[in-house]
């Protein structure tokens, strides 16, 4: 593992480099708080859709699952039947779990790993050598080519073993080389790849900085063109923080912001660093923290760093898309690793409840800890259902699956926290020592909520806006048109119409095959149906009632800049945009269970266990989808902003 660096040495956080040089003209900070150029509130939120529309949403419309949803639509050919690997992949993927479990069982100790804060360097070759660590990389480059199924077959294994270890493999597998094998050049695949696959070089993904954190656009590292004797090159300088193996690793996905060459604000790029480059510094190799202590998270510093123009990766200018791309695959093995925990969770509270005794009984004869295993067994089924469909939607190269990989994350997630909660409070004090596993687990599982965009974060942007942008976008141009007298108008309001008709008079047909699931068929089919019409309603009057709007009597720009406004409340309706959020979660993850479902009845190897814990899922996410579309209409939300805002004015410094 080549690991040695000329200009590597440990640096005081406290010495940055000036970032002054290699200011890019226009970049973010020239328009920093306090500065009288400072962008109002709705400057702000028009910035934010513009880059979200360019970010999000540029090449043609896609017609994902998730997004269908938003319609009140059931699109039953994405969903069923449920997803199987073709025989010779999953030969692949049975024989790479296999070869990986032994490893882990003989070779990596999780509580040590937690203890002395390292992954041992033998257990990273170890990696290597079982081709972990090039998983999905084409066989020709020295990877293993497995799908991307199979791969989260394989992480499930690793994050149920060690949190730590599956965390670092994620880095530099999930996000590291994959940008590489994505958008990478045949020149930079051969150069860097065999080295990444086998383990012999280690890869992170750099993105986060102090000022760029949820606000991953925000990037302040410059990157200037300049021309060197070697040709044509950038200068880069700038931060970056909470890498997981930034300090240790030999090739680093880093982005940084490039002047845009027609004058307008720059844009953010994808680079190719190595920590050999002149004005590349360490300036902490692992911040000691809560959980997954084994990854060494770092911050490093770019001080006038000279980048081959060659280490471009990707479209200059496409940094972000790049990134949120490479984000897909990542939030996939997420599922995948949370689920592995889940079913270590299911096992050791299963195990704990059958033998502890108090009360004269075993824990698990009383109804709450009953209540607490039933949980863990029907979420440990959907997280399964859910992570098998957003994997194998991405080797079906689907068009989009960024709502589904996003629900996954969020779900998976939020879920998992639940589930070690419950664990550790079934084992009671002795789950809270560290001779047993449930504290470290605890403490590893809290990242899972903030790590690779903030799950507040991904309800808001990913799920909830971003599922209702088309029809938001609908009823805008419908709107415009009326106002401004446009002939269009009448085109635009009988598709709504259209729309709205199909809504009332039909409900979507979930095509089940089983006689038994009809039920739950009929169930979830209604609430598609109810959850359409809650977000036509949503987006017509989050932002107040469009009788309000000025813009109703008045006609042309104003009548825009009113729907515009219109709009942009809604971005700021965050709790709304939760419930959505969460009513698309129990929509989708049911219907990827209920697919699962009638998989395993027609192959007759359900077990009455996941049987019924997949049909108690389903009656608990159809609970909590109720919840939330009722939540539109009755809540404490300006409650809740009153006391929060009084809160932060007593409070704040
Ligand atoms: C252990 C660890 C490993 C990491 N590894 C990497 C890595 O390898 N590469 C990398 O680039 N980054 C990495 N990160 C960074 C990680 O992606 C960020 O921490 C994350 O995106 C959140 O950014 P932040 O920490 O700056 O939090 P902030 O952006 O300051 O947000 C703090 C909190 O505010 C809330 N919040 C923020 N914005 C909004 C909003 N718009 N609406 C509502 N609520 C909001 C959320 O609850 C959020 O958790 C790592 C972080 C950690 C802790």
């Amino acid at each position: 593992m080549s690991t040695a660096a000329p200009e590597r040495g440990r640096a005081a956080l406290d010495s940055p480099p000036s970032p002054e040089p290699g200011r890019v003209p226009g970049s973010p900070k020239d328009r920093g708080p306090g500065t009288s150029a400072a962008p109002t509130a709705e400057e702000l939120n028009a910035k934010q859709i513009a880059q979200a529309e360019e970010l999000l949403f540029s090449g043609p419309p896609k017609h994902g699952f998730v997004k269908a949803l938003y319609q009140g639509r059931f699109r039953a050919e994405a969903i069923f039947p449920y997803p199987e690997e073709p025989p010779a992949a999953r030969a692949a993927a049975d024989q790479a779990v296999d070869e990986v479990r032994r490893f882990l069982e003989e070779h990596v100790d999780p509580a040590r790993i937690d203890r002395e804060a390292d992954i041992p360097r033998s257990v990273i070759e170890g990696l290597g050598r079982v081709g972990v660590l090039g998983m999905t990389a084409p066989v020709e480059v020295g990877g293993r080519g497995l799908s991307q199924s199979g791969y989260c077959r394989v992480m499930e294994v690793i994050g149920g073993h060690c949190a730590s270890t599956s965390v670092f493999v994620n880095a530099h597998h999930s996000i590291g080389i994959r940008a590489l094998l994505l958008f990478g050049t045949e020149e930079q695949k051969s150069r860097w790849l065999p080295g990444l696959v086998r383990g012999e070089k280690l890869a992170a993904f750099a993105l986060t900085e102090p000022e760029a954190g949820s606000d991953a656009a925000n990037v302040q590292t410059t990157a200037e063109p300049i021309q060197t004797e070697e040709g044509p090159a950038y200068q880069l300088n700038g931060q970056k923080r909470y890498i997981t193996n930034g300090g240790i690793a030999d090739v680093l996905t880093v982005m940084a912001r490039t002047p845009d060459p027609k004058g307008g604000e720059s844009k953010i790029t994808a680079f190719l660093v190595t920590p050999d480059l002149p004005g590349f510094r360490v300036l902490e190799e692992r911040k000691p923290k809560c959980g997954i202590r084994g990854t060494a998270t770092g911050a490093l510093a770019f001080n006038e760093m000279i980048v081959p123009a060659s280490n471009v990766l990707g479209p200059v200018g496409k940094g972000l898309r790049v990134a949120l791309t490479v984000l897909d695959f990542g939030r996939t093995t997420f599922g995948a690793c949370c689920t592995g925990v889940a079913k270590v969770c299911l096992k050791a509270a299963v195990r704990h409840a059958s033998t502890r005794r108090q009360f004269g009984k075993t824990l698990g004869s009383f109804e709450l800890v009953k209540k607490k295993i039933a949980f863990i067994a029907a979420h440990t089924y959907a997280m399964e259902a859910t992570t098998r469909h957003a994997a194998a939607l991405i080797d079906s190269g689907a068009e989009d699956y960024m709502l589904e990989t996003g629900i996954l994350k969020v779900f998976a997630t939020e879920v998992l926290w639940d589930i070690v909660y419950e664990t550790l409070q079934i084992h009671g004090g002795q789950g809270y020592f560290n001779d047993e596993p449930y504290e470290r687990m605890m403490r590893d599982a809290r990242i899972n909520t903030i790590g690779e965009g903030a799950n507040e974060v991904l309800k808001g942007y990913l799920i909830a806006l971003a599922g209702m942008r088309d029809l938001g976008k609908e009823f805008e141009a419908v709107f415009r048109d009326f106002t401004s007298g446009s002939s269009k108008f009448f085109g635009g309001l009988w598709g709504l119409t259209k729309n709205q008709a199909r809504l009332t008079i039909q409900t979507p047909h979930v095509p089940v095959t089983r006689v038994e699931l009809l039920p739950f068929a009929k169930q979830l089919a209604k609430r598609v149906k109810r959850f359409g019409w809650a977000v036509q309603k949503t987006i017509v009057t989050a932002g107040g009632p469009l009788t309000d709007l000025p813009g109703v009597v008045k006609f042309g720009k104003a009548a825009e800049k009113a729907m515009l406004g219109h709009m942009g409340k809604l971005m700021d309706r965050q709790m709304i945009q939760e419930r959505i959020a969460d009513a698309v979660i129990a929509l989708y993850t049911a219907s990827c269970v209920l697919s699962r479902l009638d998989h395993e009845l027609n192959r007759g190897d359900l077990t009455p266990l996941n049987r019924k814990a997949g049909e108690l899922f389903l009656r608990m996410s159809f609970r909590k989808f109720d919840r939330c579309l009722d939540g539109l209409k009755s809540n404490d939300d300006p409650h809740v902003v009153e006391v929060a805002d009084l809160a932060l004015a007593q409070f704040q410094a």
